[in-house]
């Protein structure tokens, strides 16, 4: 016994000393597809060189695509708006669109509406694209984002696709109005059509489709509620509910906690996860992207945070 215990200490530090090299030796760089010469000359082109190191998708895509926090999250809220639905069916006097259904509407059919991207569809695919090449949306990856689009590839969202066909079991008619551009129309219906659903050019309602159809939703909200009740509004965009959604943080915030909005959150507006894109980024540089480069745009939405000051 006595010979073993210097044995036992020397072993220790052996083992310690290599557990001590183990934890701080150097992990080798991972080689990322965005450090390919075609993604730097394209970035050379129009982003500084201090922001063309990382694409800011990375994490929002990954977190999208395959976390399960995402899909759990998706998921709670279509099960939220099949049971919202049910009330709704129970209670004539129930509207998802205050401002537009007006009149008579207690004895029209009733239907939802459902925004299309990232409510529906699924385009982080093409947004993870962007991030490994670290590219940006914009003007210039505009033409890949129309490919990815006339593809019809896009997979359907979880909890989606139950949602929809229970709505149409209890003769729930289906909307989808979203900010595609006409011209989109038909891979539009392809795509939504290939993940499964029951769709025609008719059910859906694009962008300038007629001339008075903007971004904002309002107007096409309006010619549904001409002919149907409104049960429920779907979406991942706050434009998706309110046409005044190209305001500013506060502003938008607002819709949160006013009156007239406050309960429909939850209830007759269901809200889906989107940290790829949306309004809320347009925010940052008050909805007028056009002219700054992405530096400019990075410094502005720095400057909207919440930062610790580090004490
Ligand atoms: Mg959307």
């Amino acid at each position: 016994m006595k010979n073993v215990r210097p044995v036992l200490r020397w072993m220790s530090i052996l083992i310690l000393f290599f557990l001590f090299a183990c934890s701080t030796r150097q992990i080798p760089p991972v080689s990322e597809p965005g450090s390919d010469s075609l993604a730097s000359d394209s970035l050379s082109l129009s982003e500084p060189a201090s922001d063309s190191l990382a694409s800011d998708y990375l994490y929002a895509a990954l977190w999208y695509q395959r976390g399960v926090e995402a899909k759990a999250n998706i998921i709670i809220q279509y099960k939220l708006a099949g049971m919202m639905l049910n009330r709704a069916l129970q209670s004539p006097d129930w509207t998802a669109a205050p401002e537009e259904q007006q009149g008579d509407y207690q004895n029209k059919p009733p239907a939802v509406i459902l925004d299309v991207d990232e409510t529906v569809l699924d385009n982080s695919p093409f947004m993870s694209w962007l991030a490994v090449n670290n590219f940006y949306y914009d003007s210039i990856h505009q033409p890949d984002w129309n490919r990815w689009i006339d593809a019809a590839k896009c997979p359907a969202l979880p909890g989606a696709l139950e949602f929809i066909h229970a709505a149409e079991a209890q003769n729930v008619k289906v909307f989808y109005v979203t900010n595609r551009p006409a011209s989109q129309q038909d891979a539009t219906r392809r795509n939504l059509q290939a993940v499964g659903l029951n769709v025609t050019n008719d059910d859906i309602y694009l962008k300038k489709e007629q001339p008075d159809w903007g971004s904002p939703k309002g107007s096409r909200r309006k010619v549904i509620a001409d002919h149907y009740r409104i049960l429920l509004l779907i979406g991942d965009n706050l434009g998706d509910f309110v046409d005044g959604y190209k305001a500013s943080y506060d502003k938008r915030e607002e819709f949160l906690n006013m009156d007239a909005y406050g309960q429909l959150w939850g209830e007759k507006w269901i809200m889906l996860p989107n940290p790829l894109y949306g309004s809320w980024e347009q925010a940052a540089f008050d909805h007028k992207p056009d002219g700054k480069n992405r530096s400019e745009i990075r410094k502005s939405m720095k400057s909207f945070l919440h930062v610790w000051d580090g004490k």
